[in-house]
């Protein structure tokens, strides 16, 4: 039997709310105790350190099939390590979109072995192309954990009816992109700050109305639904009312919406374009009201790597998108935990147990008998974000040059390191 022994760790649980000293050790991958550990095996001491369950990012893009010049499953996961991640979702608006079981297969089987674990996101329609479902029920037997168009929305109000009618049958979770595509059109930015920037504007109107719309069938139908990258503070209410009169809805929002406004744009050009875009203070003051009262459940990066040639293009040209595997965690630590915003464990259920609970995967938890999937942050160290120190493959950030306090440390996949930072070494007693 071989043990790894976390000595000395603030150990916060974002399931019990605890956050105290003790040990943490781990027997053949699995967690074996929390307290006060044996007297013998490998030690890791993390003095002191925040060890937490592993954080569980449930929107990503990793670019493969077909993208690899701009991300690979191995440099995806390698980044998400480095960020914390211990598993991410996949997203399946790739090249080909994945929409059938093959390849939610071909995803899972490039998985093994990689450095964080990949739980893929198969289409809601064929090709993602807005009209014809794919098989929802093959789709989970393969192993898709949710079903998504995201990068696009569902526009036919007749499709999502029958999408969400089809959802609850199979009993699959289905991930909303809110957007109306007849009011983002041409669009590139949000609408208040495209005057200045001489291109056509995303209204907050353009994810608001789309979510009205989406709020009101799940409810008819009663089926759970989960909203993608929440932007606006319209957003934020409609999502608190629904939630309110018992509405079946979860949402993300990502670092970007509650650190950053469209001014970003002035300074960071094609690096702060994505899509929903930056929006204003108020919104993300009103982003920030939705972490702090749990309208907004989880915090996903939305990462979304691109070539630095696709980047460099004009601004209407270039992509949506950046990347935040590497970023989420420091970002939200900044302004959350130290902006007190959040508590640490609050902090830390947005990033790993509230995603595992809505995708219905294992994590988020400290489980004695379960898979040692673990992160340690040092919460007191002050860095700065260099883009050319990432993993990613991408550098396209709106956080380059920013100062950050709190920043991952460590990694650990079943009861594996697969990213170390720093002068730690296990030492055997
Ligand atoms: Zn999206």
């Amino acid at each position: 039997m071989s043990r790894l022994i976390f000595k000395d760790a603030r150990i916060i649980d974002p399931l019990s709310g605890t956050d105290e000293v003790a040990d943490l050790w781990v027997e053949d991958g699995l967690i074996a105790g929390v307290g006060e550990a044996p007297p013998s095996g490998q030690v890791v001491d993390l003095e002191g350190r925040v060890l937490t369950p592993g954080l569980v990012d449930m929107h990503v893009h990793l670019r493969e099939p077909g993208g690899s010049h701009k991300e690979t499953l191995r440099t995806g996961t390698e980044a998400a390590s480095a960020g914390g991640f211990t598993a991410v979702a996949h997203m399946p608006n790739t090249s080909p979109v994945v929409d059938t079981p093959r390849w939610v297969r071909w995803v899972l089987d490039r998985s093994k072995g990689l450095p964080a674990r990949i739980y893929p996101i198969a289409a809601v329609t064929e090709g993602q192309k807005g009209r014809e479902l794919t098989d929802f029920g093959a789709l989970r037997s393969a192993g898709a954990v949710a079903l998504s168009d995201d990068g696009r929305p569902i526009a036919c109000e007749e499709v999502m009816r029958r999408a969400l009618a089809r959802a609850k049958e199979v009993g699959v979770l289905l991930i909303l992109h809110e957007e109306d595509p007849e009011l983002s059109a041409g669009g590139v930015v949000d609408s208040r700050v495209a005057g200045a920037l001489g291109v056509r504007g995303i209204p907050p109107e353009a994810e608001e109305n789309m979510l009205a719309r989406d709020l009101s069938l799940a409810e008819e139908v009663g089926v759970r639904i989960h909203i993608a990258h929440v932007s606006t503070a319209g957003s934020v209410r409609l999502i608190r009312e629904a939630k309110s009169r018992g509405v079946p809805v979860t949402c993300e929002t990502a670092p970007h919406y509650f650190s950053l406004t469209y001014e970003a744009l002035f300074r960071h050009g094609t690096n702060a374009k994505m899509n929903p875009p930056l929006r204003s203070e108020e919104d993300r003051l009103e982003v920030l009201r939705g972490l702090a009262d749990g309208t907004i459940d989880v915090i996903a990066s939305d990462h979304a790597p691109h070539s630095p040639q696709e980047k460099a293009l004009p601004l209407p040209e270039a992509p949506f998108g950046v990347v935040g595997l590497e970023t989420t965690l420091g970002v939200s630590w900044t302004v959350l935990v130290e902006g007190g915003v959040l508590p640490p464990s609050e902090l830390l259920a947005k990033l790993s147990l509230n995603p595992a609970r809505i995708l219905g995967v294992p994590g988020g938890r400290l489980t004695p008998g379960t898979p040692a999937d673990l992160t340690v942050i040092d919460p007191e160290v002050e860095w700065t974000v260099d883009p050319e120190s990432f993993r990613s493959k991408a550098r396209n950030t709106p956080f380059a040059g920013r100062n950050l306090k709190g920043r991952v440390v460590m990694s650990v996949v079943s009861g594996s390191i697969t990213y170390w930072k720093g002068t730690y070494r296990a030492s055997s007693i």
